[in-house]
C-alpha cells in the first residue's frame, strides 16, 4: 500500500511538472502571436473609430450622400460647417451651395474654368478664364441686330440672330449692346468702375478681368435700341425675352433673388447662351446656372 501510494505521488508530481513545462512553452510560443494580434486589434479599433466619425457626420446630413450623385466626400466637413451656420436649409441645398463654393468668400479658392469653348463653360467668382483665353470660333453678328460691331461664338451668334429676328416679327426690338469682351477690355472697364465706386461696389456689377462671362463669347447685354441697356428691365422687350429666350438657348443670368449665389446684382439685360437643352431645363426648373452646373456638369 505504501509503495503504491508513493508511486501515485510520483506520477502526480511528474504530471505537475509536465503541465508547468507546457504552460511555459505555450507562453513562449504564443506570446508573439498574442502581441501581434493585439496590434491588429488596435488598428481595427482605430479604423472603426474613423469610420464611425465619418458615419456620424453623414448621419448629421441625414445620409444625403446616398441620394445625390453630386455629393462630394471631400467636402464633408464643409457641409457640416455650413449646416451649423444655416440650419434653415435642407441637406440637398447645403450640398449644392457648398459645391458652388458659397461657404467661402467670392474670389477665394478660385479654379480654372471647365468646359471652355463649349456652351457648358462656367465662369463666375470661383472659376476664371484667365488672361490668355480667347474663344476659338467667333463670328460678327448681323449689324441689323446690334449696336456697333459685336462678336459671339458661332452657335450663340446664330441663336441670337434667330431669336431677335423672331422678336422683331412680333414687334419687339432686341439688340446686342455688348457681347464678347477681351480680357484687356474687361480689365480697363473693371478698373474704371473700381476707381469710381471702390472695389466692393464695383464687384456687385462688374466682373474682375478673367472672370467675365462676356469673355466666353456666349454672353450678351441687350437693349431695345431706344433706351439704355440698363433700363431694359422696364421695357416690353424684357417681358418678351423672359417668355421666349430659353427657346433659343439663352438664360437670364443675374436676378435680384439670386445675387447671393451669383455675386451679381439684378441684370435684366444680361443673357447667356447655354444651348436649348440646358435653357429648357432651367426654364422648367428655375435655378441659377451655378446650381445647374454643380447638379449636372460638375461630377
Ligand atoms: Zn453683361
Amino acid at each position: 500500500m505504501k509503495k503504491r501510494k508513493n508511486k501515485k505521488n510520483y506520477y502526480t508530481f511528474g504530471n505537475f511538472i509536465l503541465i508547468i513545462v507546457l504552460i511555459v512553452l505555450c507562453v513562449i510560443i504564443f506570446k508573439p502571436f498574442n502581441s501581434s494580434t493585439n496590434e491588429e486589434k488596435e488598428d481595427i479599433k482605430k479604423k472603426e473609430k474613423i469610420l464611425t466619425e465619418e458615419e456620424k457626420k453623414l448621419q448629421t446630413l441625414n445620409n444625403i450622400d446616398k441620394k445625390l450623385d453630386f455629393f462630394k466626400m471631400e467636402n464633408l466637413d464643409r457641409y457640416i460647417a455650413y449646416k451649423e451656420k444655416h440650419n434653415d436649409l435642407d441637406d440637398e441645398t447645403i450640398v449644392v451651395y457648398v459645391n458652388i463654393g458659397l461657404d467661402q468668400d467670392f474670389y477665394t479658392n478660385v479654379k480654372d474654368a471647365p468646359n471652355k469653348d463649349t456652351n457648358k463653360v462656367i465662369t463666375n467668382k470661383f472659376y476664371f478664364l484667365g488672361s490668355n483665353y480667347v474663344p476659338s470660333d467667333m463670328v460678327v453678328i448681323n449689324s441689323k441686330y446690334t449696336i456697333g460691331e459685336r462678336k459671339m461664338q458661332k452657335d450663340a451668334a446664330n441663336a441670337f440672330e434667330e431669336m431677335v429676328k423672331d422678336a422683331l416679327e412680333e414687334g419687339y426690338t432686341v439688340k446686342a449692346a455688348s457681347t464678347y469682351r477681351s480680357y484687356t477690355y474687361q480689365e480697363g472697364l473693371y478698373n474704371k468702375y473700381k476707381a469710381n465706386d471702390g472695389e466692393e461696389k464695383a464687384d456687385t456689377y462688374s466682373a474682375r478681368p478673367g472672370y467675365s462671362e462676356h469673355q466666353t463669347g456666349l454672353a450678351v447685354d441687350v437693349s431695345n435700341g431706344k433706351t439704355s441697356y440698363t433700363d431694359f428691365g422696364n421695357t416690353k422687350e424684357f417681358n418678351w425675352m423672359k417668355e421666349n429666350a430659353y427657346k433659343y438657348g439663352f438664360i437670364l443670368r443675374y436676378t435680384k433673388e439670386t445675387e447671393f449665389i451669383t455675386g451679381y446684382m439684378n441684370e435684366p439685360w444680361h443673357y447667356r447662351y447655354v444651348g436649348k437643352d440646358i435653357a429648357n431645363y432651367i426654364h422648367n426648373h428655375p435655378m441659377t446656372y451655378e446650381e445647374y452646373f454643380v447638379r449636372f456638369l460638375d461630377k
